[in-house]
């Protein structure tokens, strides 16, 4: 694949001797978990990084402390280390405010900034529009060393929230509307989790940013386009205050999937109202949600790599990510046999102990060698497996027909059972012991139909949980609620699998049904598992689905 055009700006940087080395940064506001978005960041910094010999930080732009501040950090350690990055080290934008204090105080006093007293209104007001330049406000000429003094007030507390700020002083005419003397420094009485209560003024991110970025020696700051305006003034605030080389602004588009939610404030009030049961829940994109549910992290990776990074926007399908995911899975995950919504089968020809026949983990690596299922008088298969007056061309189970049991024998079909109201309970089979290995009956007939099945001696009965898209439309008016998805979860209560399916949180081929993995909160008296994803893509636009299509 061509190198994308941020990997060729970092290769001309270093032939042309800009930078030395490479260093990159992926930089989260501690507010929220994770999502598949900053998958997306997470790839390109890390990558970029160890591409070019260079390292990346894992930098928590903390200049607005949310809550659960901590929970949201220990969060996203976990979900970069599960991604299987490792940074060069964890920093903080907190860990910078003296520095930024001193840099604000120089600003200052090369008659760089000033205190303003305008209010949050009039400052907006002030700042005009793309159409009519902006408004000098009328401190802006205080002098440098009145300025000064105040700003020193405001850090001592001396002043309340809202009733003066510093801002950059550049150019109220400028047609880029970032550059008409941006607030940098804001009152604020609040503790810090990790500063306490040492400051009462708070930096703004456009004044952190860079010079964080400057102060790690970043090379290559990668950012999402919303910041694009933005880097005129990241530019003058490193070219103003610190020495060269200064880290460069490089923005890409980012990642926008369809039928789902990818703004952590919308994640919040998800989580927040109850609509869904916590940051990881499985619906969710979030990383943590994502892994819950079985994803892998191969999946998401690869899926961001293909993707790739432009400058122009696009929405992505669901499908895209979920077909990444089953080619992960179908070669890294072994198949088990287990039904979804069972349908007892009693062989009536089968009168001794249970038989042990060997099947492959997988159909074609044979690195994951073979186990043994039992094949015994009771077994299920799937509900939708039978059909008691089937259509023609239906190549499954039917009265007085015959289908072959995967790995096991042919059986036929002799009696439907049904309760008082007319359900059908079981069915009475014969096998024939005869069609082991493939093998046809001695009549002849072909048996086209191949179903999946279970011994109910070799069975866990389990919760399965369905998920489905979390938004019934592909995207919405972003003022508006989000339109859920009422059925985006279902819930069986019957499912039949091999006990082996809880042995450990990895993800399973349940053979014809899908992948799955233990859900966490499965429990040996309770277990839970969770459909991953489907075989196949249920949401593509295929033909009307054929009776014919039995096995995959
Ligand atoms: P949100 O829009 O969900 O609130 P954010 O941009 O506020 O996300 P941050 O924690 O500030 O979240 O983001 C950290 C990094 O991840 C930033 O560099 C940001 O550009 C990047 N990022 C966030 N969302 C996406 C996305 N959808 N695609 C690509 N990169 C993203
Ligand atoms: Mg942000």
């Amino acid at each position: 694949m061509a190198a994308d055009f941020i990997r060729r700006i970092v290769a001309a940087d270093l032939e042309d001797g800009k930078v030395a080395g490479v260093v990159t940064r992926f930089p989260p506001e501690p507010s929220g978990y994770l999502h598949i978005g900053h998958v997306k960041a997470i790839v390109l910094d890390f990558e970029i990084a160890q591409e070019f010999g260079g390292k990346c930080y894992l930098r928590f732009d903390d200049t607005n402390p949310a809550k659960e501040y901590e929970q949201y950090i220990e969060a996203i350690k976990k979900d970069v280390q599960w991604l299987g990055y490792r940074w060069a080290d964890i920093t903080y934008a907190s860990d910078y405010f003296g520095q930024l204090f001193d840099d604000a105080c120089r600003l200052i006093e090369m008659d760089k900034a000033y205190v303003c007293e305008l209010t949050p209104q009039q400052i907006k007001d002030y700042r005009g529009t793309l159409t009519a330049r902006g408004r000098d406000s009328p401190w802006r000429n205080r002098p440098a060393a009145e300025s000064l003094r105040l700003f020193h007030a405001m850090q001592a507390g001396h002043y309340d929230e809202g009733q003066m700020v510093l801002r950059a002083k550049i150019d109220m005419a400028a047609p880029n509307i970032s550059m008409r003397d941006p607030t940098i420094y804001r009152i604020k009485k609040k503790s810090h989790p990790r500063t306490g209560q040492h400051w009462n003024v708070y930096p703004l991110y456009d004044f952190t940013h860079c010079l964080c970025d400057a102060s790690e020696k970043v090379t290559h700051s990668l950012c999402t386009l919303e910041f694009q305006d933005n880097r005129a003034l990241y530019d003058w605030f490193v070219q103003t205050l610190r020495p060269a080389p200064h880290p460069r602004q490089i923005e890409f588009a980012r990642l926008v999937l369809n039928h789902t939610v990818t703004s952590k404030r919308r994640l919040h009030s998800l989580v927040s109202s109850g609509e869904v049961q916590g940051w990881d829940d499985p619906r969710l994109p979030t990383i943590s949600g994502l892994r819950r549910r079985g994803y892998t992290a191969t999946a998401l990776k690869n899926f961001c790599r293909r993707l790739g990074v432009t400058k122009k926007e696009s929405r992505i399908d669901f499908s895209v990510l979920e077909g990444e995911l089953r080619n992960d899975l179908n070669a890294s995950a072994m198949r088990t046999m287990g039904v979804l919504d069972p349908l007892q089968v009693i062989i009536t020809n089968f009168d001794r102990e249970p038989l042990s026949l060997t099947v492959p983990n997988h159909p074609q690596d044979k690195s994951f060698a073979t186990r043994t299922l039992k094949f015994a008088d009771s077994l299920f298969i799937e509900r939708r497996d039978f059909m008691a007056e089937p259509p023609r061309k239906f190549f499954r189970l039917a009265p007085k027909r015959r289908v072959r049991l995967r790995y096991a024998f042919v059986i036929t079909c002799n009696e439907v059972l049904r309760d008082a109201e007319g359900n059908i309970i079981a069915l009475h089979c014969t096998y024939d012991p005869d069609t082991l290995h493939g093998k046809p009956p001695a009549d002849g007939e072909k048996v086209k139909g191949i179903i999946h099945w279970i011994a109910a001696c070799d069975a866990q009965r389990c919760e399965v949980r369905l998920y489905d898209r979390l938004l019934c439309a592909p995207s919405w008016n972003k003022d508006d609620e989000p339109p859920l998805n009422p059925n985006s979860l279902t819930v069986l209560n019957n499912a039949q699998v091999e006990p082996r399916l809880f042995t450990q949180h990895q993800a399973w081929q349940l053979e014809r049904c899908g992948y799955f993995c233990p859900d966490r909160d499965s429990t040996a008296a309770a277990p839970v598992l969770n459909r991953i994803v489907t075989l196949r893509d249920s949401w593509a636009k295929i033909a009307p689905p054929s009776p014919a299509s039995t096995t995959p």
